[in-house]
């Protein structure tokens, strides 16, 4: 294997910083798979990674990227041959393993995903794990018998990758959707990915009572704390809300009350571990029920070149939607 291109975070002596440097074979970690990586994207993981603004790293030096796309150069994995176009995503890639931006990853075969029929490599990093977990939550709703019949279904964080995801999923499955966002300037665009109204994250994002008027039949939470305790507080009658995300804070002041006077559930949902059986169905979902267009309409594309620049950005809430890293 030639030398190739990638981030490397590194903390030592000299602090902790993110660059581009050319690395070696010598340089990767263990597994049964080599991946040419085509594609990858910035999730807010990666840019708390590159930043260190969290404890997302938990070796020195790695790559971030929690998501990549590529074709298979060499697999010692019986379920993936040379040439075979594979998504990889979650499973602690940026976070133990070396992640996704890079133009090379050598992973276990475990952890990968042929790319859905319906998609492309690049159209898989647009969904990413942002996208992917919002189909979990989305997963997890319908698991809990909920349906568009039933009320409206309110995403949190609307206008970030999860949340604009989550709209456009929902919308199209027939759900009336409430987006909850605090950039009133992205509010034509979040009716374009078809939410049918849109409130300021201001409404929900301070202290309100135990039990609120109910308004929504399920949720879609990607912000935490303050916002995820008036959700549920807003939820009707045996309604459930999917939690993913902590935007807002990792706390949650709420009270039972919604649980125990209103039957109302409260599901995590996390993309990291992998299981395959899920990871699976939640790709093919994606590919069938995520209208092409309107993911078209909420992605940017930006060389391998920006990424760094990008994954800074994204942890001051200055991403719109998605982002594919054009890598090879
Ligand atoms: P983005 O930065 O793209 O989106 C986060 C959105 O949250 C912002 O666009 C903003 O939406 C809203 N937001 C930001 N700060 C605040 C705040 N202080 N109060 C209220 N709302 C706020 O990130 P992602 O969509 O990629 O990820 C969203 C969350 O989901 C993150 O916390 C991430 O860690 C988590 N996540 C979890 C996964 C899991 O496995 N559970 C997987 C992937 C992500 P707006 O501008 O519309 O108000």
């Amino acid at each position: 294997m030639s030398a190739f291109r990638a981030i490397r975070i590194d903390k030592d002596e000299a602090g902790y910083r993110a660059a581009y440097a050319e690395l070696g074979e010598a340089d990767l970690m263990e597994g049964d798979v080599d991946v040419a990586v085509t594609h990858s994207t910035i999730n807010y993981k990666d840019g708390l990674a590159v930043t260190g603004k969290a404890p997302v790293v938990r070796r020195f030096p790695m790559i971030p990227g929690v998501d990549f796309a590529g074709r298979v150069t060499r697999s010692a994995h019986p379920d993936f041959r040379i040439g075979d176009t594979v998504i990889a995503g979650g499973c602690g890639l940026g976070e133990v393993h070396l992640g996704g931006l890079a133009e090379r990853a050598r992973v276990s075969g475990h952890w990968l995903v042929p790319l859905p029929e319906g998609l492309t490599a690049a159209q898989a990093m647009a969904i990413g794990s942002a996208g992917y977990t919002s189909m979990l939550c989305v997963l997890a709703l319908e698991r809990h018998g909920l349906e568009p019949a039933k009320g409206p279904v309110v995403v949190t964080g609307a206008a970030g990758g999860v949340g604009s995801v989550a709209v456009a999923l929902l919308a199209g499955l027939g759900w009336h959707v409430v987006a909850s966002t605090g950039r009133p300037e992205e509010n034509a665009y979040l009716k374009s990915l078809g939410a049918a109204e849109i409130i300021d994250r201001a409404e929900l994002s301070a202290p309100g009572k135990p039990l609120q008027k109910q308004q929504f039949a399920a949720g879609v939470d990607t912000v935490g704390s303050v916002t995820l305790a008036n959700v549920l507080a807003r939820t009707m009658w045996d309604g459930a809300v999917a939690a993913c995300g902590n935007a807002q804070g990792m706390e949650l002041p709420a009270t039972v009350a919604p649980f125990i006077l209103r039957g109302v559930s409260l599901i995590g949902v996390e993309s990291v571990r992998p299981c395959i059986p899920l990871r699976r169905r939640a790709w093919e979902r994606l590919a069938r029920d995520l209208d092409k267009g309107t993911l078209a309409a909420m992605t940017e594309t930006a060389p391998f070149d920006a990424a760094l620049e990008r994954a800074r950005s994204i942890v001051s809430g200055k991403i719109r939607g998605r982002l594919v890293i054009e890598i090879g």
